[in-house]
């Protein structure tokens, strides 16, 4: 797609293979959840290690079913993160629950900070949900401690870090009880709108599947094959199904997924090193972590805040595009909810420069070249 920046933040390439898979299905005529679908829950499941999977139409959706899979509902209270996608937060409320902000580790390492998760649990916690930011695992050896302890129900959200290993070398997704994964276009598995559950638990796979097609005892597809003829309804379902072309360019992308993580991570790498020795950058994470992440997205920290929209808006003059990620208590619904201080200072003082799968070095070197100079001007 054109863009008016140069080097974009993002850049989704749909080869050949991906149009005629979609062509192929388009053809045949069968639109909504069926063979498709089942294809890529089946890859999927292989892929993550995951016993079950169920795709659904959004990461949001896998979030909200998983959330009520897990029996979150009014009066009860989830924990998740201040500094992550407001999606995390409103699948609670969603399901009558209140989100309760907890705050990130540091601005080096900005996942959930389990002292602070622990001081914020009350008799109606029901459920945590751990945020693999820009694809680095939370602390989920601390945080499933935590949740076993108090008898949690622990969610992963996983939108950002598809692939991604914990620090014991968990896959993601397989760490707590749930796993939420998004297919969005900027994620690195895109097909445009979709996502899917991943669990070990035969009853949460079985209460999402259901929930995701109005808890309907049997779906289109097995009618139309003659499997079933009629259906009863049994709960307040939903329609979070996920189409057939989507699953088919799903099913088309997932073989590349290994090969495009390889890709970010070495194109993160690329970027650590020319960073190094950069005045006034600093860089999160280790160089260790960079190996089990999947790299939704390349952040480094600034000074403050001031700087750091200095130098966006001369990396945007020379046709750099980048973006960051505010903390929810930025957001004029969630200000209730007060300060929460490292989630900020990270906001603040982070920025997310151009990364893709089919990003070239030489885009790199340019990158950092350009915000060498902004930095020394500002
Ligand atoms: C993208 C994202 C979501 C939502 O996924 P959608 O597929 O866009 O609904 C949820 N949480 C996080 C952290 C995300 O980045």
């Amino acid at each position: 797609m054109s863009t008016p920046f140069s080097i974009p933040l993002t850049d989704v390439k749909v080869p050949e293979e991906d149009v005629q898979a979609v062509l192929a299905c388009l053809e045949e005529g069968w639109l909504t959840m069926g063979p498709r679908t089942q294809a890529f829950e089946a890859a999927f499941a292989e892929w993550t290690g995951a016993s079950h999977a169920v795709a659904v139409a959004s990461g949001t959706a896998a979030l909200h079913l998983a959330l009520l899979a897990a029996g979150v509902g009014p009066g009860d209270e989830v924990i998740v993160p201040a500094f992550t996608f407001v999606a995390t937060a409103a699948a609670a409320r969603y399901c009558g629950a209140e989100a309760i902000l907890a705050d990130v580790r540091s601005p080096l390492e900005p996942t959930l900070d389990v002292l602070d998760v622990a001081s914020r649990i009350s008799p109606r916690t029901k459920a945590v949900v751990a945020v693999h930011f820009a694809g680095y695992a939370a602390d989920m050896v601390a945080l499933r401690g935590l949740c076993g302890d108090r008898g949690l129900v622990l969610i992963e959200d996983c939108a950002q870090a598809v692939g991604a290993l914990c620090a014991d070398e968990t896959p993601v997704g397989l760490a707590g009880d749930i796993g939420c994964f998004s297919f969005f276009s900027k994620k690195q598995l895109c097909v445009g709108e979709g996502g899917m559950v991943a669990t070990a638990h035969e009853e949460y796979a079985a209460k999402v599947r259901s929930l995701r097609s109005h808890a309907m005892t049997s779906v289109t597809w097995d009618r139309h094959r003659g499997h079933a003829e009629s259906y009863d309804i049994v709960d307040v379902g939903f329609n979070y199904r996920l189409d057939e072309p989507r699953a088919a360019l799903g099913l088309a992308r997932l073989p590349r997924l290994d090969a495009d993580l390889e890709a970010r991570r070495e194109g993160v790498r690329t970027y650590r090193r020319l960073l190094a020795d950069v005045p006034g950058v600093e860089l999160p994470w280790t160089d260790e972590d960079v190996e089990r992440a999947t790299h939704f997205a390349f952040c480094i920290l600034l000074p403050d805040r001031g700087t750091r929209d200095a130098v966006r808006d001369a990396l945007a003059a020379d046709g750099i595009q980048t973006t960051w990620y505010p903390s929810l208590t930025y957001f004029t619904e969630y200000e209730s909810h007060g300060r929460r201080p490292v989630s900020e200072e990270v906001a603040d003082r982070h920025v997310a420069l151009p990364l893709s799968a089919s990003m070239v070095p030489g885009d790199i070197e340019t990158v950092v070249e350009r915000l060498g100079v902004a930095l020394a001007d500002v």
